[in-house]
């Protein structure tokens, strides 16, 4: 499909640059013979004065068919000028073509992308929910205990399709323009966030300390949590028991800012270019514990810091944790699209 669109684009290119380059011969010729007939008539002008009004001698009739002659070769040079033009142009058209709907293939290619990773996500519990249902059916010595195990461990698949649901739910919401800009507080922005996670947190015996400057700037209250609460969560998530979870935020006269930091799992240097990809997980066989996710959290919390034109930024140490910090600026619409505000 994408071949097509190419090889289309490179005749509608060319047939432009030839309607051009066509056009520019058709009106070289016409002015090139309008000279030639007005040179000629002037020949034929001065062969009049002769006794039989035709060329009187051999360098006047060289000359006439001179100018017959430049006029077949001006017709000759323009067609294969044209000719090159067709060759040059149809290759120029084919890479411009490719060039141009390049961005629309990678658009492409990461969408495909994108519907077989969430397929694949889908299907891995509806997989395993229907092997225990099929495996159950068959059994016709199920006990009533074996049946509410079976039950339980639906259940918890029916949670993971629907954490995996919310995620794609909330990717789509930012994707959209679905964002409201109000003057914000910082610290309530940030209490809202703690108080989404402090359950979490408290069920892994981890502390959260807060310490905020707060401050007012504009934002989307509701995706800024978000931003929050998954940075929190994840802190969460790979610390071990028992450690504390830092969060600081300030605002200044350029910028709010936001910095989770935690005391466990860390990354790896290969690791962090990738991690704010959609699906994208760390190898979690290092881990002792297995963390239940879908690498949606971090893409979800960047295209929330992109709509605000802000900045994520992480450093990690495998073994010793990470920090990452949300720079915002003080007013998303005042900055340039682009734009870095650091
Ligand atoms: P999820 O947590 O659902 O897997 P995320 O997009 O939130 O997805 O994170 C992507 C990956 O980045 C995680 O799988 C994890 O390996 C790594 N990661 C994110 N935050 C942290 C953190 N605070 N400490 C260690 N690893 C983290």
């Amino acid at each position: 499909m994408f071949r097509a669109a190419v090889v289309r684009l490179t005749l509608w290119y060319l047939a432009v640059i030839m309607l051009l380059s066509v056009g520019f011969s058709i009106w070289i010729y016409n002015v090139s013979g309008n000279e030639f007939g007005a040179l000629q008539a002037r020949q034929q002008e001065l062969f009049q004065g002769n006794r039989f009004g035709v060329p009187g001698n051999f360098t006047q009739f060289n000359r006439l068919q001179q100018i017959d002659q430049s006029e077949e070769n001006i017709a000759t040079n323009l067609i294969y000028f044209n000719l090159i033009i067709l060759l040059g142009g149809g290759t120029l058209s084919y890479f411009l073509a490719k060039r141009t709907l390049r961005p629309i293939e990678e658009a492409m290619e990461a969408q495909n992308r994108f519907t077989a990773d969430a397929s694949h996500e889908l299907r891995t519990p509806l997989t395993a929910m229907r092997t225990e249902l099929e495996v159950a059916l068959r059994d016709r010595e199920l006990k009533l205990a074996e049946s509410k195990d079976l039950h339980k461990s639906n259940l918890e698949e029916i949670e993971k399709l629907e954490n995996l649901t919310n995620g794609l739910l909330k990717l789509a919401k930012q994707d959209g323009a679905d964002v409201h800009f109000k003057t914000l507080s910082l610290e309530s922005l940030v209490t809202d966030a703690i108080k989404q996670v402090d359950s979490r947190a408290a069920k892994r015996k981890i502390a959260l300390t807060a310490n905020i400057v707060d401050g007012k700037f504009k934002g989307d209250a509701w995706a800024l949590t978000e931003l929050i609460a998954i940075l929190l969560d994840n802190a969460i998530k790979y610390s071990p028991a028992g450690t504390e979870v830092l969060i600081s935020a300030e605002v200044n006269r350029q910028h709010a800012s936001i910095s989770v930091q935690d005391h466990g799992a860390g990354m790896k240097a290969s690791d962090l270019p990738y991690i704010f990809n959609r699906f994208y997980r760390v190898d979690a066989s290092r881990s002792k514990e297995k963390v239940d996710g879908y690498g949606l959290g971090l893409s979800i919390a960047k295209q929330i810091a992109d709509t605000h034109k802000g900045v994520i930024a992480v450093k990690s140490k495998l073994g010793e944790g990470s920090i990452f910090t949300v720079t915002l600026p003080i007013d998303p619409k005042k900055v340039l699209a682009g734009k870095s505000i650091l």
